[in-house]
């Protein structure tokens, strides 16, 4: 059958859906696959949502390790909490990547890149998130670039810690350039105990954007309702707040809906089987449309298909 393009149209109010991960290895570690999902692909343009870790790394041993592939029609956004990578892509980049770094690379036409686990000097632990951004069709066949931004701005409200990783929450906002309305908030969210019992903390959201949240770590009340990790809670649009309360830490994303169909297959991110066939066929042919990375530890990933 040929696979077509599909999208879930944004609720048109808040609601609260909570779906459960999939579980997914990629070369060899396990993920949590929080999207796509069956019945919600998209939430902005935010289109896939991977949760690994932690994984403990002993000492004298490297975390996850993914050799050469290909990206089309997305961007990737590698966020860790714990543990370290290094990036290396098509556009000649070579980039180490720690805890509190956004690393986004936009594929556009096309572009490869590999993402290497790093020795570990002492034991510790790789845990972090993969997200794929869907480029809309204005944008999706331009040019293939890569940014790093080394440092973020934090935000304190009370119970809530917040690094935005892409737009903006108040004043402070994100040197990440994404190609349509986009946010990505990392919280942690502090117990705030007071003589009443536990008071939840409020984190302002855009009501003109769709929205979810998944748990990172911890037990975390959203909205009165306790998530923990391997679940995202889709909550729809048109909220202002969202009210979070109990221990732990959380990834907010949304933005605007992207009024696209798209059709994902492996590493592309395309509009239809032609399209996803010329993909699949260049990476196959080497025939230089996603480039070469050079210095990579593992060969080229070849997909079955
Ligand atoms: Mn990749």
């Amino acid at each position: 059958m040929r696979p077509k393009p599909s999208r879930t149209p944004p609720a048109d109010g808040p609601v609260f859906e909570v779906f459960d991960a999939r579980s997914a290895t990629v070369e060899g570690t396990a993920v949590r696959r929080l999207l796509p999902h069956p019945r919600r692909r998209t939430v902005g343009a935010w289109c896939f949502f991977d949760h690994f870790g932690p994984k403990p790394i002993p000492a004298g041993t490297r975390g996850m390790d993914v050799a050469p592939h290909p990206h089309c029609g997305l961007a990737t956004v590698t966020w860790l909490f714990a543990g370290e990578a290094l990036h290396r892509d098509s556009l000649g980049s070579v980039q180490r990547i720690r805890p509190g770094q956004l690393n986004w690379m936009t594929a556009g036409r096309g572009i490869s890149h590999a993402e290497e686990g790093v020795i570990a000097e002492v034991d510790g632990e790789m845990h972090g998130v993969q997200l794929w951004v869907a480029q809309p069709d204005t944008t999706r066949n331009g040019d293939p670039r890569f940014e790093h931004h080394e440092a973020l701005p934090e935000l304190h409200r009370e119970g809530l810690d917040v690094t935005v990783l892409v737009g903006a929450l108040g004043s402070a906002r994100s040197p990440a350039r994404s190609d349509t309305a986009l946010f990505a908030y990392d919280v942690r969210v502090g117990g705030r105990l007071t003589p009443g019992g536990l008071t939840p903390s409020v984190l302002p959201l855009d009501p003109a954007f769709e929205a979810a949240i998944a748990v990172v770590e911890g037990a975390v009340e959203v909205e009165g309702r306790g998530l923990s990790p391997g679940a995202l809670a889709y909550l729809g649009t048109g909220r202002d707040a969202l009210s979070l309360a109990g221990s732990g830490r959380v990834l907010v994303l949304g933005g605007e809906p992207l009024d696209e169909a798209l059709l994902m297959g492996w590493n592309f991110v395309v509009r239809d089987a032609a399209e996803l066939d010329a993909a699949f066929a260049s990476w196959e042919a080497d025939d230089g449309r996603f480039g070469t990375v050079d210095g990579a530890r593992g060969e080229r990933i070849i997909p079955k298909r």
